[in-house]
C-alpha cells in the first residue's frame, strides 16, 4: 500500500480510541464537563448499558450559542489558554478533546443555554459530520445526548462489554462522582429505572449512603481535615466490621478529582493492618487536599491517574488520618494477621512440599503487641532465616493423609494442639473447619442440588450494584447452592432460605449478613468455571468456626477426626496450611537429646 496521509476524519477517529473506550468513558467525560461548568445537579440516563444511548444533563453555566460548534472542535477548550500554566490545573478537563472524540464515533445532540440568554441552541453531529444547528428551547444548562456509540465502527463495538457489565461500570463511576462531590446532586437511571440518587447537600455521609446504603454510611468513622498545612485528608472510613472482599470500595479524590492511585490505596490498607483479616478491605471515601501545583494531572490520557509530586508525604498523611480514626474507635478487637510470609492482603502461598520446618520456623516471632504497624515486616525468608543449624532441618512434614492424632487441647482460642506418632501438630481451627466443610458440601453439591432451609423470618438485604449483579447473573447457581432469593424493591432482595449449614447456629453471623459478605467476596473475577467452586468455599468459610472461639476437647476431637477423613487435609480451600507440624526429631535436637 502506498504511503499517504490519513484523512483528518480518520485521524480523529484513531485519536478518539484513546479517550473514548466505551460507554463509561463517555459518561466520565460528559460528567466532568458538567462539573467543570459548576453544575449543582447532574442527571445521567443510559439505555442498553450506554451503547444505545447516554444522556447527561446539567444545570451548569451552559455554552453560548455562537460557541457551541467551536466546543466540538479538536483542542477547543474554555479552560486553559496559551498563557496558562499546565502545572496548576483546577478543572477536570483541559485538553479540549472529549467532545470532538465522542462526536467522531457516535451521534451527539448537544443542547445548551447560558443563564443570561433567553434562548438556547442545539446542534447535531453524526460520526464526525455536522448535521444540523440552530436555536432551541432549553432550560439553562447543557444536555448532551449520545446515541449509537461505535455504530459505524463494528470492530470497536465488539470490544464493548455486555449491557450488564457496562452498566456496572457506569454505576460504579457515578457512585465515585457522587462521593467525590457531595455538593452536587447526582442521579443515574438505566432503562428508565433509577439506580442512584445523591442529595447533593454537601454531606459526604449522605453521598456515601446514596451509593453504599444508609446502614454502611451510618457506621462509618469520620476523618477530619485539621485545615493546617498544605495537605489535608478528610472523609469517612468504615469500622473494621464492615470490610469488603475487594479494594473497589476505597474511593480517593484529590482536589475533587477521583483518582486511582495504587500507593494511596495501599496507604489506606496499611492503616487497617491488624484491624482486618487478610484479603478484607475497608469501605473508604477520602478527600485529599493538595496544592494545585503538587498534582500533575497530565500523565494519563483519561486523567484517571495523577502524579503527586510529594507522594511519600501524602502517603503518610493518608495512613495517619485513617489510622487515627480507627484508633479512636474503641471497641476494636485487634486481629493479629498471621505472618505467612506474604505481603499483607496477599493470599499466602501454601508451604511447598519438601521444605523442612525447623523448630523456630514453626513458631515465627509473634507480631509485637501494641501497634501492629510496628510489627516486624513480613519477610518471605524469615522462616528460613530462623531455622536451626544446617542438617537438623527435618523431613517435609506434609503427608497426603494424616496420622491418627490425639488432641491435647486448644491454644490461643485458635489452634488445636495434637500429638501424633511423629511429633506435635498445631491445627488452625478455622482453616481446618473450612477444609472439612468445603469437601462435605462439594460432595453433596456434586451429587445433587443442595437443600434450602427456609428462614423463620425472611430477611430483606440491601445490595450494592456489584452484589446485585451477582444475584442477577448467578441466580441459577445461587439457587442450586440453596439460597432462595427474591427481588424486593429497588436495591434490595428478600432472602427466604439458605443452605442448612448457614442457617445453623455455628454460622458466625446472621443469614442476611452472611449472604451479603458472600456476594461481596464472589463478585470479584466473575467469569470462569471456577465460580461455583469459589461460591462453595466462600460458603464454607462463613460456616466455619472462627479463630477466637473456645472449643472444648470434644469439639476439638470431632474437628480433628473430620479433618483426618478429608481428601486434602493439609490446606484450606484458599491454599493456606491447616496445620504446622513440630517433628519429634526436631524436639529431641532442641532439648539436646540428640
Ligand atoms: P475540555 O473539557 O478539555 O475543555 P471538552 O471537549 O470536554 O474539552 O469540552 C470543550 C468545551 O466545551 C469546554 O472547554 C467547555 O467550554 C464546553 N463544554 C463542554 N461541556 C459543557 C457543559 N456541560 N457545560 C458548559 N460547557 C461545556
Ligand atoms: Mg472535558
Amino acid at each position: 500500500m502506498a504511503v499517504r496521509v490519513l484523512s483528518e476524519k480518520l485521524a480523529s477517529r484513531i485519536a478518539a480510541g484513546e479517550v473514548i473506550e466505551g460507554p463509561a468513558s463517555v459518561v466520565k467525560e460528559l460528567v466532568e464537563n458538567s462539573l467543570d461548568a459548576g453544575a449543582g445537579r447532574i442527571h445521567v440516563e443510559v439505555s442498553g448499558g450506554g451503547s444505545r444511548s447516554i444522556s447527561v444533563s446539567d444545570d451548569g453555566c451552559g455554552i453560548a450559542p455562537d460557541e457551541l460548534e467551536l466546543a466540538f472542535e479538536r483542542f477547543a477548550t474554555s479552560k486553559i489558554d496559551e498563557s496558562s500554566d499546565l502545572s496548576g490545573i483546577a478543572t477536570l478537563g483541559f485538553r479540549g478533546e472529549a467532545l470532538p472524540s465522542i462526536a467522531a464515533v457516535a451521534r451527539v445532540e448537544a443542547t445548551s443555554r447560558t443563564a443570561d440568554s433567553d434562548s438556547g441552541a442545539k446542534l447535531v453531529f453524526d460520526n464526525g459530520a455536522l448535521i444540523s444547528q440552530g436555536p432551541a428551547a432549553a432550560p439553562p444548562g447543557t444536555t448532551m445526548r449520545v446515541t449509537g456509540l461505535f455504530g459505524k465502527l463494528p470492530a470497536r463495538r465488539k470490544f464493548m462489554g455486555s449491557v450488564g457489565s457496562e452498566l456496572t461500570r457506569i454505576q460504579r463511576l457515578a457512585g465515585q462522582f457522587a462521593i467525590a462531590h457531595p455538593s452536587v446532586a447526582f442521579s443515574l437511571s438505566a432503562e428508565g429505572r433509577s439506580r442512584l440518587s445523591s442529595p447533593g447537600d454537601g454531606q459526604s455521609r449522605a453521598a456515601v449512603a446514596a451509593v453504599y446504603g444508609p446502614r454502611v454510611a451510618a457506621a462509618m468513622l469520620e476523618i477530619e481535615d485539621d485545615d493546617e498545612g498544605a495537605f489535608g485528608v478528610s472523609g469517612l472510613t468504615a469500622a473494621p466490621d464492615t470490610a469488603r472482599g475487594s479494594r473497589r470500595y476505597i474511593t480517593l479524590s484529590v482536589n475533587g478529582r477521583c483518582v486511582e492511585n495504587r500507593r494511596l490505596t495501599f496507604a489506606v490498607e496499611q492503616a487497617y493492618h491488624g484491624f482486618l483479616p487478610e484479603r478484607r478491605f475497608p469501605v473508604t471515601a477520602l478527600y485529599i487536599r493538595a496544592p494545585l501545583d503538587d498534582v500533575d494531572v497530565n500523565v494519563h490520557p483519561a486523567k484517571l491517574e495523577v502524579r503527586l509530586l510529594r507522594e511519600n508525604l501524602v502517603f503518610g498523611e493518608v495512613q495517619r488520618a485513617v489510622r487515627s480514626a480507627l484508633s479512636e474507635f474503641s471497641p476494636v478487637r485487634r486481629l493479629h494477621v498471621p505472618q505467612w510470609g506474604g505481603r499483607p492482603g496477599q493470599a499466602p502461598a501454601p508451604a511447598p512440599a519438601g521444605r523442612g520446618f525447623g523448630a523456630t520456623a514453626l513458631w515465627p516471632a509473634p507480631p509485637t503487641d501494641g501497634d501492629p504497624l510496628n510489627a516486624p515486616a513480613d519477610n518471605p525468608d524469615a522462616a528460613e532465616g530462623h531455622a536451626g543449624p544446617d542438617g537438623v532441618q527435618t523431613a517435609p512434614s506434609y503427608r497426603s493423609t494424616l496420622p491418627v492424632l490425639r488432641v491435647i487441647g486448644q491454644a490461643h482460642e485458635t489452634y488445636i494442639l495434637a500429638e501424633g506418632p511423629d511429633g506435635l501438630y498445631l491445627i488452625d481451627q478455622h482453616a481446618a473447619h473450612e477444609r472439612v466443610i468445603y469437601e462435605e458440601i462439594k460432595e453433596r453439591f456434586e451429587s445433587s442440588a443442595m437443600e434450602a432451609q427456609p428462614l423463620l423470618e425472611p430477611e430483606s438485604i440491601e445490595l450494592d450494584s456489584d452484589a446485585a449483579e451477582v444475584v442477577e447473573t448467578r441466580s441459577e447457581e445461587l439457587a442450586r447452592a440453596g439460597f432462595v432469593i427474591e427481588p424486593f424493591g429497588e436495591s434490595s432482595v428478600l432472602l427466604r432460605a439458605v443452605p442448612p449449614l448457614l442457617a445453623s447456629k455455628s454460622a458466625s453471623e446472621g443469614p442476611g449478613a452472611t449472604l451479603s459478605a458472600i456476594l461481596d467476596e464472589v463478585a470479584e473475577g466473575r467469569s470462569g468455571d471456577a465460580w461455583m467452586d469459589r461460591l462453595l468455599y466462600t460458603m464454607a468459610c462463613h460456616a466455619s468456626v472462627r479463630a477466637g472461639k473456645t472449643l472444648n476437647i470434644e469439639e476439638s476431637r470431632e474437628l480433628v477426626r473430620r479433618l483426618e477423613g478429608a481428601k486434602q487435609p493439609h490446606t484450606c480451600p484458599h491454599g493456606r496450611p491447616t496445620m504446622v507440624h513440630l517433628n519429634a526429631g526436631t524436639l529431641e535436637y532442641q532439648f539436646g537429646r540428640r
